[in-house]
């Protein structure tokens, strides 16, 4: 089942002239509007009219995660707040967080991607979806809820949490199908086993997962866990919510790239150099169609590789494969991505906290746990009282990493000198 059969099946070279179209027109609008790239884009030498065609792509400057901070909070929006319907916004204290506005067209293309890779995951309006991504500042949760009205299912806005209450409601209302991320799948699973209930048998048939790195081995544990077939999804909170790219039920090798609104490249993240397409690299993304915050060849930190085969759906969109890696330092615990800088920079505001940190980060059952090892001062050790002062600290981290990062880590105080392989801030013993 095809969502959009016009735009998604367009034959490449119809497509190609499409998006050729929409990005003349997006060029001129965020030159006119956004400050920033009207410096980037003189700075390199080029001008919007100055691409006569989508190989020209490559003259342009790549816009960065530090052009997002740096322009924070609204500096890259183009368009007046008067015509933001919603604003987004990633982890992190003022500074090292991005926002991300929408338009209310911006809504509705979202909508329509998320309804498209609903459908690509074999679902309808007979369907019932249980929405566990999380609802709030991520744009998971309201982004599979748009789509999943938009095919007329009928949607359960769990969002994220409360996992007895999620196994229950799986068994009394009997979804189809689950979205969220796999780990928290797998959790689902493991919580429904343990609580004696049989978590093959219920109504589940197919799960759309995403926000996380995983691979072949983690879908085939939650495909037997649950009993569902498990499709992957990609989204990113700077370009779109889930709904960029989708694996269809027939292929299953790869997402979409829902490319009449995107341009995908790839490059070799040291040298910038554009790769052909089959090659692994860093994923390379230019929105389209976006009014409030278009991106220009944003450069994603994903490294994947594009399928150019033709699929056997009938799409004629380019498969993205999985994403295993990253080209940056980022990190997605339970789904949220964080940055060791974010990290550092909540231990900076903090007395007594010495700059020296590590973070380990393992699975515990199926879910993330953050262990995270502090040095504070010889003196909270030495002093009487030192103990109290410890504890106010130690309960200071954790809510700030609670309040800016949205991760609660167990932490752990230690001597100065005391951590053992310093230059690791690191230690990350998941396998995905
Ligand atoms: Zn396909």
């Amino acid at each position: 089942m095809i969502y959009n059969e016009e735009f998604e099946t367009l034959p490449r070279e119809a497509l190609r002239a499409l998006q050729f179209k929409r990005l003349e027109r997006i060029l001129q609008r965020v030159y006119h509007t956004v400050g920033f790239y009207k410096k980037s884009f003189e700075r390199a030498g080029v001008s919007a009219e100055s691409i006569r065609s989508l190989d020209d792509l490559k003259r342009l400057p790549f816009t960065t995660r530090q052009d997002l901070r740096n322009n924070y909070p609204f500096g890259l929006f183009a368009v007046p707040m008067s015509n933001i319907v919603r604003l987004h916004a990633s982890t992190g204290t003022s500074g090292r967080s991005s926002v991300f506005g929408y338009t209310s067209r911006d809504i509705d293309i979202w909508t329509e991607l998320a309804a498209r890779s609903l459908v690509a995951a074999g679902l309808t309006k007979n369907d019932i979806i249980h929405n566990a991504f999380s609802y709030g500042l991520l744009p998971g949760g309201l982004g599979m809820h748009y789509g999943a009205e938009k095919i007329g299912a009928s949607v359960i806005p769990m969002s994220d949490g409360n996992t007895k209450r999620q196994v229950m409601l799986l068994q009394d209302f009997g979804p189809t199908a689950l979205c969220c991320t796999p780990s928290y799948a797998l959790h689902l699973a493991e919580t429904g086993n343990a609580l004696g209930m049989d978590m093959k048998s219920l109504n589940l048939r197919v799960g759309l997962f995403g926000a996380e790195l995983w691979s072949d081995n983690t879908r085939q544990a939650i495909e037997t866990a649950l009993d569902i077939k498990a499709l992957n999804v990609f989204g990113l909170s700077e370009i779109m919510g889930p709904g960029i790219a989708a694996e269809c039920l027939e292929g299953r090798r790869g997402m979409h790239i829902f490319e009449d609104h995107f341009l995908v490249e790839t490059i070799n993240p040291e040298t910038g150099v554009v790769l052909p397409e089959g090659e692994e690299g860093e994923l390379v993304l230019t929105s389209l169609t976006k009014e409030a915050f278009p991106l220009i060849r944003y450069r994603t930190g994903d490294i994947s590789r594009l399928i150019p085969d033709p699929c056997r759906c009938g799409r004629t969109h380019i498969r993205m494969e999985r994403v295993l890696k990253r080209s940056d330092d980022m990190l997605t615990i339970r789904g949220i991505n964080i940055f060791p800088a974010q990290v550092e920079a909540i231990l900076q505001d903090i007395d007594g906290a010495e700059p020296d940190y590590q973070l380990i980060i393992d699975k515990e059952g199926a879910l993330d746990a953050v262990e995270l090892k502090v040095e504070v001062g010889d003196k909270y050790f030495a002093e009487a009282g030192g103990v109290k002062e410890l504890q106010a600290i130690e309960k200071r981290i954790i809510k700030d990493m609670k309040d800016y990062l949205s991760i609660s880590p167990r932490v752990k105080l230690v001597a100065p000198q005391t951590l053992k392989d310093k230059d690791r801030k690191v230690i990350d013993k998941r396998t995905i």
